[in-house]
This record gives structure tokens, sequence and C-alpha cells, in this order.
């Protein structure tokens, strides 16, 4: 099923609350996240004189019933620091299903569509953004965008891979294809790299790469020379520039914890088959191949998000 999420929070660190919230989505068992709007900074509704708020709107994809969903969601807000006071009133984050693809519900727990749905701007600018067929008025609220969420920082992916999507062996590339390895140079040089632990292990010497801001992904690694190490996704967009291209470049989890935030993907595949104990992760429907450069014994895929 699918399900569209909107998330709103009006204390603390708001845009890190937003972030946090997906990433504690991500980890509901039998959840995807597919998308994510940009970030908007918006009046407080129904109950006024309080700070804006922020929100956004995700889409997920699961096979968890709605009220287990919900069950979920809401323990994720307590987990977040959230405290029930007054109706409408100021809080860390607000989770709502706000959409189903194909259902409605309305029962005494739930009701999908959203009740307020077409009442509220602060749901339906962030929520037309990822599904843009939805139809409707807008009413007249106070909703701006601002930078700063995930979408704004052009990560982008860059890998290669076998026939399988294969990406290493035993803690190693599966190829060293030279006019590959020029173009992954060409692509990043100046640029912002994203790595994990394992990754940096590939690399000669290992060590960094030169030429480009190094920033490693590692919830164990502490100090490496002339990289930034940073220990959470939340902490890896804190650090990330919007002005620069950010190219995530492995290993498997990394790419798979980072898939949902991605806008562009470079992906070598080489016509061969080999023995891999670690993939790159299924590009689902959300990118389309925009284009294919044929070369000798690979291929360059260029897929783009929808
Ligand atoms: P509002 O529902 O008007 O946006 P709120 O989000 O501040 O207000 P909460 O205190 O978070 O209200 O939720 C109150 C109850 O709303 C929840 O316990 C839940 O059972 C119910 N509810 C009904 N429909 C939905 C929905 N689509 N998404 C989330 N909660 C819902
Ligand atoms: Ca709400
Ligand atoms: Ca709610």
């Amino acid at each position: 099923m699918i399900y569209y999420l909107g998330l709103g929070g009006n204390l603390g660190e708001r845009e890190k609350n937003i972030i946090s919230a997906t990433e504690e989505i991500k980890k509901i068992f039998g959840v995807k996240l597919l998308k994510i709007s940009s970030f908007y900074e918006t009046a407080a509704w129904g109950l006024e004189n309080q700070p804006d708020f922020i929100n956004a709107a995700v889409k997920i994809s699961t096979d968890l019933e709605p009220l287990k969903l919900l069950d979920e969601l809401q323990k994720i807000e307590l987990e977040l620091g959230r405290v029930r006071k007054e109706k409408w009133g100021a809080r860390t984050i607000d989770i709502d299903i706000i959409f189903a693809e194909g259902f409605q519900i309305n029962s005494e727990r739930l009701t999908i569509p959203h009740k307020f749905l077409f009442e509220r701007d602060f749901f339906l600018i962030p929520l037309s953004e990822i599904f843009p067929a939805l139809k409707f008025n807008l009413n007249g609220d106070r909703v701006e965008k601002i930078l700063g969420s995930p979408k704004d920082f052009k990560i982008k992916f860059v890998a290669c891979v076998d026939k399988n999507f294969g990406l290493g062996y035993k803690n190693n590339l599966l190829f060293k294809i030279p006019a590959d390895m020029k173009n992954f140079r060409e692509l990043t040089l100046n640029h912002t790299i994203i790595y994990g632990r394992k990754t940096l292990q590939t690399f000669p010497d290992k060590k960094i790469l030169d030429s480009r801001r190094n920033i490693i992904l590692s919830r164990t690694l502490k100090n490496v020379e002339g990289a930034e190490v940073v220990e959470s996704v939340e902490k890896l967009f804190e650090i990330l520039r919007a002005d620069e291209k950010n190219f995530v470049i492995g290993g498997e989890k990394i790419f798979s914890e980072l898939l949902p935030y991605a806008e562009e993907i470079f992906l070598t595949v080489v016509d061969e088959e080999k023995i891999s104990d670690v993939f790159f992760p299924k590009i689902d429907e959300e990118f389309i191949l925009k284009d294919t450069k044929k070369f000798d014994g690979f291929e360059i895929r260029n897929y783009l998000r929808d």
C-alpha cells in the first residue's frame, strides 16, 4: 500500500526533528520510504499565538495495516519527545496519515484521507509536490518553502555493478575499469563524496580521495585524517551544503540508507556476472532512466528522481 504522511513541528530544532522522524519511519519494519517533499514554514493552524511550524510530506510503501501503521507512527512521536497537551498546541513532531492510494477509512481512531486535508495548505502544498495527481484548491494560508530539506542537498549516487547489481566481494570492488574510473573521477572531482567505513578500506593505501570533500558516515570510526566523520544521517544533513554536488559512493549499507534522499544515480553496469556479497539497492519506481551511454563491455545509466 502507498501512504502519504504529513510531518510537522514547531518546538526545538524543527528541521532536524522532521529528518529524525523520516529516519525513524525508514526503520519501521516493512516500511519503505520512497519520497520526501521540500520543507515549508507555515503559520500555526487552528490555535494561534504559537511558533510557526515546519511541515513536510513523505511517501511510503508498506504492507502494514493502517492502524498498525498509526501505532508505529505514534511510537515515533513519543520517542522524539512529543507531549500531548492542548489540542492543536505546540509540539516537537506530529505525524499524520494524510492520504492513501486506492482506499479510504473512517473509523473512530483513524480517518484517511485526513479529515482536514483540504482545509490545510500545510498538508496540500507538500503533498502535491510528491503526489502531483492531487486536485485541490488552496485556502490562502501562509506556507513558505525553505531550504534545509534533504532534497535541497543534491544527493547523487555513483556506483559500478555487474549484471546482478553486485557491488563487491570480500571488501573489494568487483571491477577496476580505467574508463569507468576516469568517469568517476571527473564526476566527483572538487565536489563532496560521502561513503562508509568499508568503502574507505577499498581506497589506495586506505586514504581519503584527494581534491574532494570527504565525508564518512560511520557509527564506529572517530577521526580520519582529511575527512569529516558523521555518526548519523541527521548530522550528515547538518554539514552538507546546498550549493554543492554531493556524491554518495558506497557501500551497500550507505546506499540503502541514503537512497530515499537521492535525486540522481549514475550506475555503471558491466556486462558480466561475478560473485558478490554486497549489492546496490533496488532502484524503485521513483526513478526514471533518463540516459544510457554504451561503451565496450559496460554502460553508464543515468537515473533521475521522477
Ligand atoms: P489533527 O488530527 O487535527 O491534525 P493532531 O494531529 O494535533 O490534530 P493528535 O493528538 O496528534 O491530533 O491525534 C489525535 C488522534 O487523531 C490520534 O490519536 C488518532 O487516533 C486520530 N486520527 C484520526 N485520523 C488520523 C490520521 N489520518 N492520522 C493520524 N491520526 C489520526
Ligand atoms: Ca496533525
Ligand atoms: Ca496527529
